[in-house]
């Protein structure tokens, strides 16, 4: 006979505690313990993920610890993952409602279904899929299929869909039917029969979580999860979520556009170096063939408030286009509204463009953000993003064919990014001309061929000399 307790369970951190306390005392979140009803029942230890490894010698490790690995098919997504799905892994897929997750996921099913070559030549031969669906019906999955081509031929019979929200009948499916891959869309929509929570709720997201983990390990099954992010963009449910499964991806992207961002912020099987670059169209996410250049902007003529930044996501270089529109108010309080880059970065670069460059701007409202839905946080930006917001005040577009990328300082002054060479070669392939980056006491950087490469040293320099503006015209003030 099961007992019956309770428990306080944090909505913040997942904390337990007996009785009810207005703070949290593990996070300090206030008002974040919700009554959670356990009935107390036995359950299964994790098995050990390897009984009786053996230690391997330093030289020898990568071919002797090789995970079994399944590629899903789909370049982009294999190459974020590290070269596949491993056995017994969980993963967790994290994006805003409607970005594309399920669609991803059902063309993932595909891809196992139908069996791919791995990057070792050997076949991997096609498996089945259980699609266990909380957020939608049957009906609802199985049209989505057939809107992206999937619901014909072996795929068709291959992938099975449970509308399910039981995480108990949900890995007693999975043992029963042993499919080559599990996916659980979504998370916050399963819930544990042994416990009373609401599903979505920390304890709820976390017991499901568990038994899922379990199931993964116990029988070498993986699981992708389906996560839902708020709007702050952290995942739904409690922190600790992405400290349980083995690998964390975010979708990111402008719902309304074509674009899609797939990033590896967590990875126990491969670098979260890695990212993929995807295309909404009519058969579900593409790969794009230049990642590089498909987050730029296409524009007739160039325009003031545009700067085109070589940055870095991981090891791939991408070039991004900063916008700004300057706009004078006479609101007491001007706006500042950030959208892609930090809201706190911008109005540090517009109190630093006031005092150390003559770009006054306390009389305007500031917008900036980056063209294709694009969110990045890299200091690089900094100075794209000064020059789009004085190229905007000016009316002034850069000289065609520049790029920019540098940090910049409280005194006004530039500092050096990572990587330059690969940014700047990045740059030169995709046609443009000049690169206007900081001095670095690392001497010179080499230049690529076809592109000229003008270092600054201040950031009242690097705006005379994007905007090709004569020397003592930035001195004129607004
Ligand atoms: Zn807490």
């Amino acid at each position: 006979m099961a007992r019956t307790q309770s428990r306080f369970v944090c909505q913040s951190c997942g904390a337990a505690v007996l009785r009810w306390e207005g703070q949290c005392r593990t996070c300090g979140e206030w008002n974040t313990l919700v009554e959670t009803v356990v009935h107390d029942a036995p359950r299964p230890r994790p098995a050990a993920a390897r009984a009786g490894s053996a230690p391997v010698a330093l030289a020898r490790a990568d071919n002797a610890t090789d995970e079994v690995r399944r590629p899903v098919g789909i370049g982009e997504l294999d190459r974020v993952l590290g070269g596949g799905l491993v056995a017994g892994s969980v993963v967790l897929l994290g994006g805003e409602p409607g970005i594309g997750k399920s669609t991803l996921l059902l063309q993932v099913a595909a891809g196992v279904a139908t069996g791919v070559v791995n990057a070792t030549g050997v076949r991997i031969p096609p498996a089945t899929v259980l699609y266990a669906t909380g957020e939608e019906s049957v009906r609802q999955v199985r049209l989505r299929a057939a809107r992206l081509g999937l619901t014909e031929g072996p795929v068709g019979e291959a992938v099975s869909v449970v509308a399910e929200t039981g995480v108990g009948r949900i890995v007693d499916l999975a043992r029963a039917e042993r499919p080559g891959l599990l996916v659980v869309d979504s998370v916050q929509t399963v819930a544990s029969e042994e416990l009373d929570g609401p599903p979505g709720s920390v304890g709820q997201v976390r017991e499901a979580t568990l038994r899922l983990m379990e199931l993964a390990k116990s029988d070498g099954i993986p699981v992708v999860l389906v996560g839902h992010v708020t709007k702050d963009g952290t995942l739904a449910g409690p922190k600790t979520l992405e400290h349980l499964v083995d690998v964390v991806l975010s979708v990111e992207g402008d719902r309304t556009g074509g674009l899609r961002l797939l990033r590896a912020t967590k990875n126990r099987y491969g670098s979260t170096e890695e990212v993929g670059v995807f295309e909404m169209g009519d058969r579900g996410l593409a790969e794009v063939a230049d990642p590089a250049r498909a987050f730029l902007a296409e524009h007739d003529a160039p325009a003031p408030g545009s700067v085109v930044a070589p940055i870095l996501e991981g090891s791939r270089p991408l070039l991004v286009e900063v916008q700004a529109l300057v706009a004078p108010t006479a609101a007491p309080t001007p706006r500042r509204t950030a959208s892609g880059v930090d809201q706190n970065r911008l109005a540090l670069l517009v109190a630093v463009l006031g005092r150390r460059a003559g770009i006054g701007l306390s009389g305007h409202d500031v917008y900036a953000n980056l063209a294709g839905g694009l969110s990045v946080t890299e200091p690089g930006l900094d100075l794209p993003l000064a020059l789009a917001l004085a190229s905007s005040l000016r009316d002034r577009p850069l000289v065609t064919g520049t790029v920019a990328i540098g940090e910049v300082g409280l005194l006004g002054e530039l500092r050096s990014v990572g990587g330059l060479d690969r940014r700047l070669r990045e740059a030169a392939r995709l046609g443009f001309t000049r690169a206007i980056v900081p001095r670095s006491s690392r001497g010179r950087p080499a230049a690529p061929a076809g592109i000229e490469v003008v270092v600054v040293g201040s950031l009242a320099e690097a705006i005379r000399v994007a905007l090709a503006e004569p020397a003592s015209a930035s001195r004129r003030g607004t």
